[in-house]
């Protein structure tokens, strides 16, 4: 299969610039569906002259590096005049394999999304879309002054919702979004969980964690994890701790935020540190650069509270990680993250951002270590239900399905994606009509 990730690398550092989530779900799932027999092939924008044309990212994952435009320097806003150079990189693969080459084509997010049904139209097989951010809910729910996605997006985004042959929605409210703005036939529609790396993130030795980091084992360490821009709302943390500790100056709090600049987080790439410093806080606050996994592992284990204050969140990774390591969560009602996390169970869920309700909802937590060790303690649980096994069950479905609309003919059983490739190859050659 195709996958189209126009705009960002699956094997970039996430955390930072434009690698999130998005990054980690492409290269998670290619990994899996790949472990299955699907062979992956991943196409992205190089952004470097020594980006190679073509990377293995795993076993049965390849990364194609398409030239289009300059390397680097392209403002994420001038990507669409690009799309069509991208467009004919992917063409062109295809084209080198006569008898045809790619069965399937997933794209993720709305960029990809124009590619992605262009390859569908060229190769006559199926387009699944994933968009991971819409435009409409996205300014819906903006920081202040932040600037909001421009309507040339939502209309890129209406269009893949129409040309798409399926969408894959995070959570049932993404389904229901996608239904109710962008006019989406809900019998389309396939809500399929993303999760995370189980194996990695799993509950460990907190006190070496601690070690490994320097951090006091005696402070209660609340975490910030992911890209700084104003709509994560990291400042949101910052002066909530502030406010938390102003009340009460003996609360053993340290906050720590994991992370670099990304989107309009990068016009003021130390706005955070400043923050801290104008808040009186930043003797009680740690910035680390963005970690690669294993040692994020060690972050969440290290850490008593993980905070995901956003404004917006289509599902929140990092809740998730946290919970497997053994972390409660502290986040903000909105998006994904309802699902992700269970309130009152396995961490707690502040409904808007008035500091004072997240300074008065972090300041009952970390005073109160009975309750945090309780929800730790339910954490991994709930986690364990969302894998990357789970969520590729769910795409191989989404997938077959997407198979079934093109031509009746696909089977029903698990494996029809296998058998779905066999048949186009068959139909290709004449073999089926
Ligand atoms: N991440 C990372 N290192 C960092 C910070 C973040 O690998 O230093 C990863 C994190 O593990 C998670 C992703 O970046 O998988 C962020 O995903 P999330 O859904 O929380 O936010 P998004 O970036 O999609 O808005």
């Amino acid at each position: 299969m195709a996958v189209i990730s126009v705009h960002t690398s699956p094997l970039a550092q996430p955390g930072t610039g434009d690698a999130g989530g998005m990054n980690v779900y492409v290269l998670q799932t290619a990994i899996e569906l790949a472990r299955r027999g699907v062979e992956v092939e991943i196409f992205t924008r190089a952004t470097s002259s020594s980006d190679p044309a073509v990377q293995h990212a795993a076993p049965g994952v390849l990364v194609r590096n398409i030239a289009a435009g300059p390397f680097e320097g392209l403002d994420k806003h001038d990507l669409p005049t690009q799309l069509c150079a991208f467009a004919a990189g992917v063409l062109r693969e295809e084209a080198r394999h006569p008898q045809g080459y790619y069965d399937l084509v997933h794209s993720h997010y709305w960029l990809s999304g124009q590619v992605g049904w262009l390859a569908r139209d060229r190769w006559g097989v199926p387009l699944v879309h994933t968009a991971h951010t819409l435009a409409a809910v996205k300014n819906a729910s903006l920081a202040a002054g932040d600037t909001p996605e421009p309507a040339a997006r939502q209309i890129g985004e209406q269009q893949v919702v129409a040309e798409a042959d399926r969408m894959v929605a995070n959570t049932a409210d993404e389904a229901a979004q996608l239904e109710r703005i962008y006019g989406a036939d809900p019998s389309r529609i396939d809500v399929v969980a993303p999760g995370a790396d189980l194996s990695r993130y799993r509950p460990g030795d907190r006190d070496a964690a601690r070690a490994e980091l320097g951090l006091d084992p005696r402070e209660t360490v609340v975490t910030f994890v992911g890209r700084i821009q104003p709509l994560k709302a990291p400042d949101v943390l910052l002066r909530a701790a502030a406010r938390a500790v102003a009340d009460a100056p003996d609360l053993p709090l340290r906050v720590l935020v994991v992370g670099g600049p990304s989107g309009t987080g990068l016009e003021r790439p130390d706005a955070l540190i400043e923050l801290a410093s104008e808040l009186g806080i930043a003797p009680r606050v740690d910035f680390l650069p963005p970690q690669p996994a294993d040692r994020l592992a060690q972050v969440y284990r290290a850490s008593d509270l993980v905070a995901v204050p956003s404004y917006s969140e289509s599902f929140g990774l990092v809740a998730i990680e946290a919970q497997a390591c053994g972390t409660p969560v502290l986040a903000a009602n909105v998006g994904g993250l309802g699902v992700a996390v269970r309130d009152g169970q396995t961490g707690v869920l502040v409904d808007g951002h008035r500091i004072d309700d997240w300074a008065a909802a972090l300041r009952s937590l970390v005073s109160d270590p009975a309750r945090l060790k309780a929800l730790a303690a339910a954490a991994p649980k709930h986690a364990e239900g969302f894998s990357w096994e789970h969520t590729a069950d769910g795409l191989i479905d989404s997938y077959r399905k997407a198979g079934m609309r093109r031509n009746r003919a696909f089977g029903t059983s698990e494996y029809a994606l296998r058998r779905q490739r066999g048949l186009w190859k068959l139909r290709r050659a004449g073999g089926v009509k």
